[in-house]
This record gives C-alpha cells, structure tokens and sequence, in this order.
C-alpha cells in the first residue's frame, strides 16, 4: 500500500467504470464503485458498494470514502449531486455543468450560440405546422430511446398526450454523424481526440471510424473546435462527448454526453491515452495525456446481444483468422440488442477494417459461422 494515492469514485457500475478499471490500476488509484449489484459490469472486477444512486444518504456515506468523485451516467439525480457538493466534496463535472446532460432543453438553451438543430419546447402541436420533425423527451433518454420522428400533427400530439413536455427539433437531413471526445481538467487544460465517424442503426451506434474518413481537415479542425469551445463554455471537469451531425460543410450540435462515450471506445488501443484514463486525470486534476493515434485508423464494432449466449468460444475462430482483433467484454447478461462487448481494429485501410470488425459482429451474432 501507498497512502498517497487518491480514491477516486464512480457513481455506476457498468461497463464504462469497468473500462476504468484498467488504467486506475495502472496508475495505482483506487477505484471505488456504487454498484446496484454485486454482478454489475463493473462490480465483478473493482471494490464498490452496493446502494441506490437515487438515495442522498446512500450516495454521501459512499462520496466520503472518496477524494472525488465521477459518474458513468446521467441518471444520478441534480439533488444527490448537490448534495455531494454541499458535503464539501469534489465531483466532476459538478452540477452547474452536469445539469446540460441532464436536460436536453437546458443544453439546447445553454448552446445557443453554437450551430444546432432550431429547437422549441413544447406541451401542444398547436402552431406547429413543419413536419417531419425530431421530438426528444427531455431527459433520460438514450440509444435512441425518448427520440422520435414524427410526421404529422396528429403523431405529435398523440405523443405530448403519452409523455408530456416534449422538445423538438428541426430535422436535419445530415449526410453523417460524428462524435467528438474532448477532456476538460479543472486547470482548463483540454485535449480533444480525433473526430470519429458513428455509424447507427435503429438510433444505435453498432460501428465508428476514427478519424471521420468523410470529414474535410477543414471540418475536422473546426469540429474538434467547437467541442473545445464548449467544454471551456460549460466548464466541464473529465471527458465529454460532443455528437454532432455533418451536412454538407454546415455542422449541427445533437447532444452532449459528460462522461466516457461509446463513440471514443477505439481509444482504448487506437490512442495514446485513452478515454478512460484521461477521465481518471481530468478528474484528479492531473495533466492529460497525449491524444494522438497509434496507427492511422481505428474501428470499433459494438457487439450486440444475439440469440448466441456463448460469447467466449468465438475467440477461437476470430482470433485465429485476425491477430489484430482486440475484444472488450462487459460481462453482462446476453440480451437481444444489448451492447455486451466492443472488438477493436487498428490499420490503414478503413474498407478492409471495417470488413474485418463486421466480420467479426456476424460471427458473434451467428449470421455468419466461418
Ligand atoms: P440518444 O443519444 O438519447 O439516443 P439522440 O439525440 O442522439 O438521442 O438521437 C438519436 C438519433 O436520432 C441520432 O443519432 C440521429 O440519428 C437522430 N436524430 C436526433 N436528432 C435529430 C435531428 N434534429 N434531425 C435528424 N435526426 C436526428
């Protein structure tokens, strides 16, 4: 034991505190998780405790075993946050700026000075006469879920008549979406990692291509831009995920995410320094790694839940056929649609990287078997 080293806790215990797992190690800090369950992703492998994220009490006995603490979602009540903060100790990012990935209206307001879809919050389709348009429910949502198309008045009022306060947005026809990581550390020092092209189906990222092979180096420039400028603007403390779409040479902010993103799991071989660690320096406040690559492209393939549960016998096949495969398991139950897993691929050609990770989902799902 060295006594020097900070505690550093993660509120959640999934995959993404799991991924943290690795380089807290390796930096000698100690990881403390709050768990739901003892065979959470994350739980599995790490210290934690076991208790309600929604419970101020829960939450502070926990935060004060810890030097600071972090999240790996957006569920955690504004309140408990606060209540952290009130208790005097450290979280990051802290409430003033985690409350932006919280509220999509709140953000939608906050960046009004960034290019983003026009947006409106409303409780009744009176007045609104442009369809097709894009409504979110203000919190809450993900993968997808709490985002809908609608095309006509009558779909839009069927739905603020089931959910509520709705936010829509103008719909964009964008020709791609990209994801930009950016690192934040209270110092103000931030980096920002390669713009990364992702890939979805069904409002699910199942692939992403770093760097964006479609972005111009003048987009890409301005677009890793645009994310310092709002980390600064939001004075975000750890990493944060700026998803954006691509229209043309027009770029529109769609959502923020304040933690590590499935968009940068490619960091993990594909960057000096990935996601994971620089969350754990952002936080500490310590100075941020290198972000460069470490080959000139980087796949990731997210490996959804199938109707195969055995997700460890295809390494036989797959690692054979590609040496170069790096697999990232979360250990969690097998559920159709379910992100279990990511497989990696570095190299220098993004057809044949990108043949060789779909390769490798099908075999996992059992589309294909050789
Ligand atoms: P979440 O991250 O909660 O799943 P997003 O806000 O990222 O929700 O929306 C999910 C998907 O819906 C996006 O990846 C995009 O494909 C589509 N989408 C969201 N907003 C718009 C918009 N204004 N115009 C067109 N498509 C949109």
């Amino acid at each position: 034991m060295n006594e020097f080293f900070p505690s550093v806790g993660i509120i959640g215990a999934g995959q993404l505190a799991r991924m943290c797992v690795g380089p807290a190690a390796d930096l000698g800090i100690n990881l403390l998780l709050l768990a739901q369950q003892s065979d959470d992703s994350a739980a599995q492998i790490a210290n934690h405790v076991i208790g309600d994220y929604n419970d101020v009490s829960t939450v502070l006995e926990f935060a004060k075993k810890c030097d600071v603490v972090t999240f790996e979602h957006e569920l955690v009540p504004l309140s408990v946050i606060k209540a952290i903060e009130a208790a005097g100790i450290a979280v990051r990012p802290n409430s003033a700026a985690f409350v932006y990935s919280q509220d999509k209206s709140e953000m939608r307001q906050k960046l009004s000075r960034f290019p983003t879809p026009e947006f409106q919050v409303i409780t009744s389709a009176a007045g609104i006469e442009k369809y097709p348009l894009i409504a979110k429910s203000i919190s809450g949502g993900y993968d997808g879920r709490g985002v809908w198309k609608i095309t006509s008045k009558e779909e839009l009022s069927k739905l603020i008549s089931e959910v509520g306060k709705v936010l829509i947005e103008e719909f964009i026809e964008f020709d791609f979406e990209i994801a930009i990581m950016v690192a934040r550390s209270p110092h103000g020092q931030a980096s920002t990692w390669a713009p990364t092209e992702t890939v979805q189906v069904d409002g699910i990222c199942t692939m992403t291509i770093a760097p964006a092979p479609r972005l111009s180096e003048e987009l890409s420039a301005k677009a890793q831009k645009l994310a310092l400028d709002i980390a600064q603007e939001l004075k975000i403390v750890g990493v944060m995920a700026v998803e954006l779409f691509v229209k043309g040479e027009q770029l529109f902010v769609n959502e923020l995410a304040m933690r590590p993103h499935n968009s940068a799991h490619w960091t993990i071989e594909g960057s000096v320094t990935s996601q994971f660690e620089q969350h754990l320096r952002a936080v500490l406040d310590l100075p941020l790694g290198s972000t460069s690559m470490t080959s000139p492209v980087a796949v990731m393939g997210n490996i959804l839940g199938s109707s195969k549960i055995d997700m460890y016998r295809p390494y036989l096949h797959l690692m054979a056929r590609n040496p170069g495969l790096k697999f990232h398991h979360y250990k969690k139950d097998v559920r159709p649609g379910r992100k279990i897993g990511h497989v990696n691929l570095l190299g220098a050609s993004v057809v044949e990287l990108v043949q060789e990770v779909q390769h490798a989902l099908d075999y996992m799902s059992g589309e294909v078997d050789e």
